[in-house]
């Protein structure tokens, strides 16, 4: 009797023991991998779809720009790819995410550290409609990614200010840049904002001063509560009336190692002064910050 007690405790030990071991690996391996910000709800999983979620993720592409952003009912758009050394790295990250197809592909402008790996995206995947500001640049990085477009049979949709863009029913996509033609790229930079419920997103490639201040100009609602500071945060963007303009929560600089100085000292410490909390690529990975409509799930790689 004492006997098969002593087993069935063992047993029990055992099953309690292998339960811990498996909650101990399970939870750090979620913490290896995403460090989650203000909610223990696990927005960590990278696959498609999140019910509900309008996911924005900022992905790690060194000094260079790409936002993956999946809507509550799965649509998918992706502003940017990164520079040519990026595109095996990008086609990683739209497997990782489950990305078949994206339904908007937006390049910014006709930088290479933007529309580098977007030929090589666009080649790989499904693309409902492609969106472009009306500016060209005489690169083979342009010329490779015009040659992919045409291929596969797309047409450059321009990119400018009053488009709204049919997405999903439930998030307003709004381009409210360029609000004019200039000979300056990074001024022509399509600049996109997302609303869903009551939370919003201010999306803005390169844009510089001049294009901040036609942005203000043009009376839209700027206002968001995450902001991609302009152009790798180079101060030449992020000009005090914009910032204030648009008064976000959240910043993120999408930047790498770099010999420009990106972030410039003055724009950290504009932001901080304005209270934003700042994630950078270099610094915490790729970070997704996502919203239900109301409040938002921050994660960041590292
Ligand atoms: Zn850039």
């Amino acid at each position: 009797m004492i006997k098969r007690n002593l087993k069935q405790m063992r047993l029990l030990l055992c099953v309690m023991l292998s339960f811990i071991v498996l909650g101990l690996s399970l939870t750090g391996c979620a913490i290896d991998e995403w460090v989650l910000e203000g909610t223990t709800d696990s927005t960590a999983s990278k696959e498609l779809p999140k019910e509900g979620q309008l996911r924005v993720i900022f992905l790690d592409v060194g000094q260079g720009a790409s936002q993956l952003i999946i809507s509550p009912s799965g649509r998918t758009m992706l502003i940017d790819a990164g520079n040519n050394d990026q595109e095996e790295i990008m086609v990683n990250y739209l497997k990782q995410y489950g990305v078949k197809r994206l339904d908007i592909v937006v390049g910014t402008h006709p930088d290479a550290d933007h529309i580098g790996g977007l030929d090589r995206v666009i080649d790989s995947v499904e693309v409902g409609s492609i969106y472009m500001p009306k500016i060209q640049s005489n690169t083979k990085t342009f010329e490779s990614l015009l040659k992919s477009i045409s291929s596969k049979g797309l047409k450059v949709k321009s990119a400018k200010a009053g488009l709204a863009l049919d997405w999903d029913d439930q998030v307003e996509v709004q381009m409210i840049a360029p609000v004019n033609a200039s000979d300056d790229k990074n001024n022509m930079s399509a600049v996109i904002k997302l609303t869903y419920g009551g939370t919003s997103y201010l999306l803005t490639g390169d844009a510089e001063r001049e294009s901040e201040q036609d942005m203000i100009s043009s009376g839209v609602d700027l206002h968001a509560d995450v902001m991609l500071v302009g152009h790798h945060g180079s101060k030449s963007s992020t000009s005090p009336a914009f910032l204030k303009k648009v008064g976000p929560k959240y910043a993120v600089i999408q930047v790498g190692e770099n010999t420009y100085g990106h972030p410039k000292q003055t724009i950290l410490d504009r932001l901080s002064k304005a209270g934003v909390d700042v994630y950078r690529n270099d610094l915490d990975g790729t970070v997704e910050i996502a919203s239900d409509g109301q409040t938002y799930h921050i994660a960041t790689e590292r």
